[in-house]
């Protein structure tokens, strides 16, 4: 590539660098274009209660980028990108509309499910945030309590003392939040002692080894230990058969995300699922 331009016996990662940086120019031009149109949509995961009637307890709202060409882009593809570009603040804001309008659209039908949205380290950061939050579940009409936020582990460590004060305003405001991915970030036991926190997702890597792996297992078997004394909910994620679901029972865990559960999909098929489940299960909290 770089003789056929003319620029021959330049360093060879030059000319990948030069097309990373285009790719990236050129992906967040499309990002920018595909928020003023609309083109992100949301997936939602449920959290289920590990026992018999695994009732659903929540919904996790997951991000994704319907692209007009790459079709179904996943966050994982464009988050990162975003981020260092400070479009995450547009992309949390429309993701947490589109959560309050599903929010109050399952309240409607009945079915009052929670909604977890995910948090970035700009949210924590926006000393705005928690007053836009506010304005957003007033224009919707949805109580405080149908939002859960959900921060990385890696998010809070990020700014540790900014995240405190943040996700206590955010507390006090009736909002639940849950430490995501714990396990895989560096945060302490004091700081997840002052931390206010409601709930603790232990990171898949563990949950998804705690059937053969007995150090996976003492690990999963002690977080529930710890999140119980220090107050918190456990779920476990990643829970992708029935034999790990059987584990975490014995384990004491108190909820599960996962592939053997449901995959996360859009609105409709959740909905579906949800008033299926709401015909034959136990009533929905
Ligand atoms: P996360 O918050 O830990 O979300 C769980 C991820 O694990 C989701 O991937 C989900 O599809 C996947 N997953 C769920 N159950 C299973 C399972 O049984 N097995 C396996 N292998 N995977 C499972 P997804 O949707 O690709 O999201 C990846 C990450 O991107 C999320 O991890 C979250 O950190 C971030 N993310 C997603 N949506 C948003 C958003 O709206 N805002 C922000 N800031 N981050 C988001
Ligand atoms: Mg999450
Ligand atoms: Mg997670
Ligand atoms: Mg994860």
């Amino acid at each position: 590539y770089a003789a056929k331009n003319g620029h021959g016996g330049g360093p060879v990662f030059a000319t990948g660098l030069d097309d990373h940086a285009k790719a990236r120019l050129t992906m967040l031009e499309e990002l920018r274009t595909g928020l003023d149109r609309g083109e992100l949509v949301l997936h939602y995961q449920p959290k289920v209660t590990v026992d018999d009637a695994r009732r659903v307890i929540g919904m996790e709202a997951l991000v994704r980028w319907q692209h007009p060409v790459h079709g179904l882009v996943y966050p994982d593809a464009f988050l990162y990108t975003a981020e260092s570009a400070d479009l995450m603040g547009r992309i949390t804001t429309t993701v947490l509309e589109m959560a309050c309008r599903q929010s109050r659209r399952w309240q409607d039908q009945g079915l009052p499910v929670p909604v977890a949205v995910n948090l970035s380290v700009s949210d924590l950061r926006d000393p705005d945030f928690p007053d836009q939050v506010s304005a957003l579940l007033l224009r919707f009409g949805v109580p405080t309590t149908a939002i859960e936020l959900e921060v990385t582990e890696s998010v809070l460590m990020t700014d540790a003392d900014t995240a405190l004060v943040q996700l206590g305003r955010l507390r006090d405001m009736g909002l639940r939040i849950a430490v995501d991915d714990y396990g895989t970030g560096y945060s302490s036991l004091s700081y997840l002692q002052v931390l206010p926190v409601d709930d603790l997702k232990l990171d898949r890597s563990f949950v998804v080894r705690c059937g053969t792996d007995p150090r996976s297992a003492a690990i999963v078997q002690s977080t529930v230990g710890l999140a119980h004394s220090l107050g918190m909910r456990i779920i476990a994620e990643g829970v992708e058969d029935m034999e790990i679901f059987e584990r975490l029972r014995v384990f004491g865990c108190d909820l599960a995300q996962g592939y053997g559960i449901a995959r996360p999909d859009d609105a409709a098929t959740v909905t579906a699922w949800l008033l299926e489940r709401a015909g034959v299960e136990e009533p929905i909290r």
